[in-house]
C-alpha cells in the first residue's frame, strides 16, 4: 500500500491501490547516448492509486525531483503525417472558435512549439511558449516575430503573464500536484472571465478499456478521464464549456473559462465515476492475464524464429519493453524522428533505428505501439520494399 493519504486532485481519502511496478525508468523520452547509460538510467516505482471520490488515478510514488526535462527531451510526434494532420485540425478548430487576432496566446509545455507557431500563423495572435525542452533551431515559422519562447517549467513565477488564450497540451499528466497546478493557472487568469483555456491529455478511459499497461509509466504521474478532469477544473473555479475525445478516443480536450466560484457539471461525459470505478476494478483483476498473453505471443514468435521489431520509440515502447522484460527478443526499435536515430532507449538499452535501417534488419513482425499510425507505417515499409506482418499493440 502506498504512503499517499489524500488525492492530489480532490484531496479525498477514499484511495485504493491498483497496480505496482517496482522498477521503471524515470524518463522515457530523454535521449541517451550509449547503451550503458541507457541501462543504468535512474529508476523509480510505479504505485498507481485510484481515488473513488473523483475518479482520478495517480502514481503515489512519483518524485518530481528525479525528473530532468531539458532540450535533450525528445517528445515530438511531429515527424508523423497523421499527427501533423491532427495538429492542423486542432489549430483550425481553435482558430474558428476564438477570435485571437492581435491577442496573446500562452502555451504551457509547448514542447518544440509546433502547435503555438501554427496558431500564431493562422490567427495573427502573439504567442508565448514555456517549456524546458524548447529548441529554437528546430522551429521554422513565418510568424517568428510574434513568438517568444521561455525555457522553463511553468509555475507561480509566470503568473504575471496575462494571456487571452491559454493552451496546455500533454503536460498536466506529467504533474504530480495537479490541483495546485490548475490553481496556479486560474490565478494567472485573474478576473478576466473571457480568457479561454484549452487542455489536451491522454484519456484514462481508453487506457483502462484496453488495459494498456504500455500507457502507464513514470513520466505520467497523473491520469484523468473526462469526469475527473472536468471535476478538477470546476472545483478550481473554471466553467467548462467544451469536453471531447479525439485521436481515435486516445486524447481528451477540455475548454473552459474562469468563473468566480466552483461550477456544476454540464456535459454528459462527466458522469463517468461508476464506469471508471468498474474499469479500474477490471484492470486490477485482468492486468496479470493481459501481460501473460503478450508474453505468450512473444514466446511463440521466438520459438518460431521470427524476428520482431517495434515501431515507435516513445514512452509506450519503453513501458511495454520494461513490463515484459524484453531485451534481445526485439531485434530493432524504429522511429521516424531523425533526432532519435542512433540514440538509446532509457532503461532497456535498445538502439533506435531509422526506417531505412530495416532494409538490412528485415524483421518478420513489426509491433505498432500506436495503432493510429498503422497505415502510415505500412506505407513507409512498402516504400522500402518491406512487407513484414504488422501487429498493432492493443
Ligand atoms: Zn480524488
Amino acid at each position: 500500500m502506498s504512503a499517499a493519504t489524500s488525492c492530489p486532485a480532490c484531496a479525498g481519502a477514499a484511495l485504493e491501490p491498483v497496480w505496482h511496478v517496482a522498477s521503471v525508468p524515470v524518463h522515457s523520452c530523454l535521449m541517451v547516448e550509449s547503451e550503458a547509460e541507457a541501462r543504468a538510467f535512474p529508476r523509480g516505482t510505479l504505485e498507481l492509486v485510484f481515488c473513488r471520490s473523483c475518479g482520478f488515478l495517480f502514481n503515489a510514488a512519483f518524485d518530481p525531483t528525479v525528473q530532468r526535462y531539458s532540450p535533450a527531451y525528445e517528445e515530438t510526434q511531429a515527424f508523423s503525417p497523421r499527427f501533423l494532420a491532427f495538429l492542423a485540425e486542432l489549430c483550425e478548430d481553435q482558430a474558428r472558435k476564438y477570435e485571437l487576432s492581435g491577442r496573446l496566446a500562452l502555451e504551457i509545455g509547448c514542447g518544440k512549439g509546433e502547435f503555438l507557431a501554427a496558431l500564431v500563423e493562422r490567427t495573427g495572435c502573439r504567442g508565448i511558449g514555456i517549456d524546458p525542452g524548447f529548441r529554437p533551431e528546430r522551429l521554422t515559422t513565418a510568424a517568428a516575430s510574434r513568438l517568444t519562447f521561455v525555457r522553463d517549467l511553468y509555475g507561480p513565477a509566470w503568473r504575471h503573464l496575462a494571456p487571452d488564450y491559454l493552451a496546455c497540451r500533454h503536460t498536466l499528466e506529467h504533474v504530480g500536484p495537479v490541483a495546485a497546478f490548475v490553481r496556479t493557472v486560474r490565478e494567472t487568469l485573474g478576473d478576466r472571465p473571457d480568457t479561454v483555456v484549452m487542455f489536451e491529455l491522454p484519456d484514462l478511459r481508453r487506457i483502462l478499456l484496453e488495459q494498456a499497461f504500455w500507457d502507464l509509466y513514470y513520466e505520467h504521474a497523473s491520469y484523468f478521464g473526462a469526469g475527473s478532469l472536468a471535476r478538477l477544473f470546476r472545483r478550481e473555479r473554471f466553467a467548462v464549456h467544451a469536453l471531447w475525445r479525439c485521436y481515435d478516443d486516445q486524447y481528451l480536450v477540455l475548454e473552459a473559462r474562469p468563473a468566480a466560484a466552483p461550477t456544476e457539471p454540464g456535459s454528459p461525459l462527466e458522469d463517468d465515476l461508476a464506469e471508471t470505478t468498474a474499469l479500474v476494478a477490471a484492470f486490477r483483476t485482468g492486468i496479470a492475464a493481459k501481460i501473460a498473453a503478450w508474453r505468450a505471443r512473444l514466446d511463440t514468435w521466438r520459438r518460431e524464429g521470427r524476428r520482431v521489431a517495434i515501431w515507435g520509440s516513445g514512452s509506450k515502447a519503453v513501458a511495454f519493453l520494461v513490463v515484459l522484460g524484453l531485451g534481445e527478443e526485439i531485434v530493432a526499435v524504429v522511429d521516424v524522428n531523425p533526432h532519435k536515430h542512433g540514440r538509446y532507449l532509457a532503461g532497456t538499452g535498445h538502439r533506435i533505428h531509422g526506417p531505412d535501417e530495416l532494409r538490412a534488419i528485415r524483421p518478420d513482425i513489426v509491433l505498432v505501439m500506436n495503432p493510429i499510425y498503422l497505415e502510415e507505417i505500412r506505407r513507409a515499409l512498402a516504400a522500402r520494399d518491406l512487407a513484414p506482418a504488422l501487429e498493432p499493440v492493443r
